[in-house]
């Protein structure tokens, strides 16, 4: 059943895990480096090992602020760090020192526009706070033993955590949401959102807002959903738990505080959500202030320097791409989404050739699409804007039409060569004026059914004439061969 055609407004908050890009971690010096071999990475502190006394990375703490900023969120200017107590193999303190009470940021929003206009959505956010990661339990690493091993290379990596206000209405929106979240956090050069390496991480809240018949709104009871792994499968697991609440409700009309907080977690491969254990209430955490650290304060200057760094966000960017280059806003979103590098290149390319619009067409159909195909960043690729702007001067100036260029944009791609170069070597030369009102005559003389059309006002007759004459001379630009021929015709 999909979200329009329901009975119900689905309603969704989503809590973010994002790892901040530091070389160290929060409390010690250890590196945060992803990959190396288990517990290469640690030291007394990040192990609780009595006696060793944390120390704040403040690298990490202005990235954050960085985060919450662009988020606009409101920054404390004192904040502090509480324990929050519980037991688990991968936390070997006993504790995990997060934020409770007094997070250093919180009352912020993120918008996300769909480039197609199916919704926009500003999302608000409650709180972005940070803490330590936990290390990682590893079950059945050597097959059929059965056992688990721990990993404590993770424990106490840097965490932005963000959570949002049940803002949004769909799994799409979530999903959307969650692009534009990833996006805005990798342009701040804050996190690199790596799910696959579990730098991002998100568990998604969600319930149904029922209409009964008398107009009141029933409440499904919230659930909580864990383990998705990609922003697919975040939008799958909604979509399915919005299905399954509504087909509960149908069946038992339990509805929100007749039973405890849910928790499930999502099966990927089975497309479906199982419960897990029930949520521990904040209570349970025992949550106290940190006695081994000092509060933080957060000066003008450290906003002023937060606000620096930032740079335009993606949705700045968008605009002022499509007003300065006069291009749509959904290829003003195609090259935003590729990151601020494409951006800076696209910027160059279409202030050399003059031509935003055309600039993007190259951008989208050759470029990006090159670049997709062969892997790697914009900045390793081998053509560079000043290649493009010529090719797209010389299509300008008639010297070739498009294809050409595209051939010779490949050549360019291929060889390394300038485009001079590479158009002399592909024997490409402008076709004289003589030289092509002769080819029209031949042609013209060949086929008279395409004169008499002509006549009898189907111009676009001509262009049928094209592919022969590229057959003779592929440097032929088809405008103007074609206009020729038609100046040939009205004058016979
Ligand atoms: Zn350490």
């Amino acid at each position: 059943m999909t979200a329009t055609a329901a009975p119900y407004t689905t309603v969704i908050g989503l809590e973010v895990h994002t790892q901040l890009l530091t070389a160290t971690k929060l409390f010690c010096g250890c590196s945060t480096r992803f990959g190396a071999p288990p517990n290469t990475q640690v030291c007394p502190t990040c192990l609780g090992l009595p006696g060793s006394l944390p120390v704040m990375n403040r690298r990490a703490f202005d990235l954050a602020v960085r985060a919450a900023m662009a988020l606009e969120c409101r920054i404390a200017s004192f904040t502090k760090w509480d324990r929050k107590n519980y037991f688990y193999p991968d936390l070997p303190k006993g504790y995990q020192i997060s934020q409770y009470d007094l997070p250093f940021s919180s009352d912020g929003a993120l918008e996300v526009v769909d480039p197609k206009g199916a919704f926009s959505r500003k999302v608000g956010i409650i709180r972005v706070h940070l803490e330590e990661d936990a290390g990682k339990s590893m079950h059945d690493e050597a097959a059929g033993t059965g056992d688990t091993r721990i990993d404590l290379n993770r424990a106490g990596t840097p965490l932005c955590e963000i959570v949002t206000q049940p803002d949004l209405r769909s799994p799409q929106e979530a999903r959307a949401w969650l692009n534009e979240l990833k996006l805005l956090l990798v342009y701040l050069g804050v996190s690199d959102c790596n799910m696959q390496e579990g730098s991002l991480r998100v568990d998604a809240n969600v319930n149904l807002h029922i209409r009964e018949p008398d107009g009141r709104i029933a409440k499904t009871p919230i659930v909580e959903i864990k383990n998705m792994n990609s922003f697919r499968s975040v939008e799958r697991a909604l979509t399915y738990e919005a299905a399954r609440q509504w087909e509960e409700w149908q069946a038992t009309k339990v509805e929100m505080g007749k039973m405890p907080k849910q928790t499930r977690g999502w099966d990927d491969p089975a497309g479906v959500t199982r419960p897990q254990r029930q949520k521990e209430e904040s209570s349970d955490y025992r949550y106290f202030p940190e006695p081994d650290l000092v509060p933080v304060t957060v000066s003008e200057a450290d906003l002023a320097a937060a606000r620096g760094a930032m740079g335009d966000p993606p949705a700045i960017l968008r605009r002022r791409l499509a007003e300065t280059w006069r291009i749509s806003a959904y290829d003003a979103d195609v090259l935003v989404n590729q990151g601020r590098d494409l951006v800076a290149w696209y910027e160059e390319l279409a202030t050399l050739a003059g031509d935003g619009k055309v600039a993007s067409n190259w951008m989208q159909q050759d470029v990006l699409r090159t670049l997709n195909e062969r892997g790697g960043t914009i900045a390793e690729f081998p053509v560079r804007p000043a290649h493009v702007a010529d090719i797209i001067g010389r299509i300008a100036k008639g010297d070739f039409d498009t294809s050409r260029g595209r051939e010779i944009f490949a050549e360019v791609l291929s060889s390394g060569r300038s485009v001079a170069d590479v158009v002399a070597s592909m024997g490409i030369a402008a076709v004289g004026d003589d030289e092509l009102v002769a080819l029209c005559r031949e042609l013209l003389a060949a086929n008279p059914r395409v004169v008499a059309d002509v006549k009898g006002g189907k111009e676009q007759a001509a262009a049928g004439l094209i592919g022969q004459a590229k057959k003779k001379n592929p440097n032929v630009n088809p405008a103007k061969f074609r206009e020729t021929c038609l100046e040939l015709i009205r004058a016979m």
